[in-house]
């Protein structure tokens, strides 16, 4: 193996999965497998001996002279109306709402299966090519291609689960046709690599529908919470985004199913949110990462974290619009009555993602100050590496990063007790994240009074 090929990627614990590299090796000598964290790597099944570094030219986390900032102007900056903001990149409208339709079976308002079905139904694509439950145990989720709106519905919901695109993008080389595909913020950031370097996936991939990222999550976090939640047995299904009438949008739950056909639920409050939030099981790549709002995609589709909308059970989306199709498609979708959108300031689409933003910016530029500290060497990133002041967000960012190394280190599923034995391994770190938490609540009464005083006198001397 030389330099030149995804192995230095996969070394260095940047590799995300998204299996485009595999997709697309011209040798064919690249297979995406599972590592020892329940994440997908590709491995190298022969040599590779022409050194012609397509792999890492389509690696969304390799250093490129490509960015979401210059692929987003390529594709989306002569729309006319379209404006740019540097936290969500390029919008010609922003909505929220949902689809009634949808609504039930979706991680949110369901407005992500709504527009991959009507791109369908429109005959503005032949394929729709989403995530969709398999019913195998050893890998719960894939990418499907569907032909059929009923095919689209399948996937409708989060997979918070590893899935990679390499048999699909395979498929699409070897299959004439328009097809729109969904994907996070990374997994569209290679397509469009991808797309620059390959004249058939420029020309069959006409519609990218992208989804808000936080963080992906190992199939590790999904066997925690089952555990979590009693589950014995192998877990042949999972929905992550399962809601109840009595419960806000936010405490959603897991259900899963086992091979006996035993039924489990937790709850978001009940240990998926300590998971979540403290980066249990977070791929080392999401480290790294600086695109919130998937700026690479013609749309985008998130959950609607604002008052007002993350209270009702049934899911609300927000959706930023880049691509003018897409805006006429759900013009028409709201004039016909199939969508049930109010335009929103894309401010407040942005203030909707606040912890999120925070951390790929500023815990990102953190991050990137300690690496250029420890290594020298940091991956090229929008952010520039800097270091932070505040004394507990400098602790909290240490204190999860921590739990996320542990995390992925330390989980193997086995025994009654592995939950236990998991959890004592983080609990000092859980222990001293609670201080900090405690101190930061503490904190907040005199910080908000101060900023609520700062802003009287600014106002009286305006007045
Ligand atoms: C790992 C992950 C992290 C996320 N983080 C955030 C966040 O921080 N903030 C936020 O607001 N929203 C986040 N989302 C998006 C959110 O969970 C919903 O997907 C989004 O609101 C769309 O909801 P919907 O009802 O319109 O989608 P649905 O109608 O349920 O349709 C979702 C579509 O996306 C596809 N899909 C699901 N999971 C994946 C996946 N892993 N890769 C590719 N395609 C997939 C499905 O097949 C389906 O076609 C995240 C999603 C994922 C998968």
């Amino acid at each position: 193996m030389n330099v030149f090929n995804i192995t230095q990627i996969v070394e260095n614990d940047l590799c995300i999965g998204c299996g485009l590299c595999a997709a697309l090796c011209p040798q064919g000598v690249l297979e995406m497998r599972w590592n020892r964290h329940g994440e997908y790597n590709p491995v190298a099944i022969a040599e590779c001996t022409t050194e012609c570094g397509l792999c890492l030219k389509v690696c969304p986390f390799a250093d490129h002279e490509e960015n979401e900032d210059t692929i987003g102007k390529e594709l989306y900056a002569d729309v006319p109306g379209i404006s740019h903001r540097p936290e969500a990149g390029y919008s010609l409208a922003s909505y929220v709402g949902y689809s009634d339709k949808h609504r039930p079976t979706s991680a949110s308002g369901g407005m992500a299966t709504w527009l991959l079905e009507t791109l369908l139904t429109e005959g503005i694509v032949d394929h729709v090519i989403c995530t969709a439950p398999t019913g195998d145990p050893e890998c719960l989720f894939s990418f499907r291609v569907f032909d059929t709106p009923e095919g689209v519905r399948t996937g409708a919901g989060s997979a918070y689960y590893p899935v990679e695109m390499s048999e699909v993008i395979s498929h699409i080389l070897d299959h004439p046709g328009r097809y729109a595909i969904t994907g996070l913020p990374c997994f569209i950031k290679a397509i469009r690599l991808a797309q620059q370097r390959n004249k058939k996936l420029r020309e069959r991939v006409v519609v990218t529908v992208g989804l808000t990222c936080g963080q992906l999550k190992s199939r590790h976090f999904t066997e925690y919470i089952a555990a979590l939640a009693g589950v014995r047995g192998k877990v042949t299904a999972v929905r992550h985004r399962g809601k109840s009438k009595d419960q806000p949008a936010s405490n959603f739950h897991f259900s899963f199913t086992t091979e006996d056909g035993e039924e489990s639920r937790i709850f978001w409050k009940e240990g998926i949110a300590e998971a979540w939030v403290n980066r249990w099981f977070t791929p080392n790549a999401c480290n790294y990462c600086d695109d919130v709002f998937a700026e690479c995609a013609d749309v985008t589709c998130m959950d609607a974290w604002l008052p007002g909308y993350s209270g009702d059970s049934r899911g609300s989306n927000l959706v930023l619009v880049r691509s003018p199709l897409l805006q006429d498609l759900i013009a028409e979708g709201v004039r016909r009555k199939e969508v049930n959108l109010d335009p929103i300031h894309v401010d407040k689409v942005v203030q909707s993602q606040a912890g999120v933003i925070a951390s790929k910016r500023q815990h990102l530029a953190h991050r990137l100050y300690n690496a250029q500290k420890e290594n020298g060497r940091v991956p090229d990133k929008r952010v520039p590496p800097k270091k932070l002041m505040n004394p507990i967000t400098v602790s909290e960012i240490s204190l999860k990063d921590q739990m996320q190394i542990s995390s992925r280190m330390n989980w193997s599923l086995g025994s009654d007790s592995n939950v236990e034995s998991f959890r004592r391994t983080l609990k000092p770190l859980i222990k001293k994240l609670n201080n900090v938490n405690q101190v930061k609540r503490t904190m907040q009464l005199p910080i908000l009074s101060i900023r609520y005083i700062q802003r009287r006198i600014r106002s009286a001397r305006h007045e």
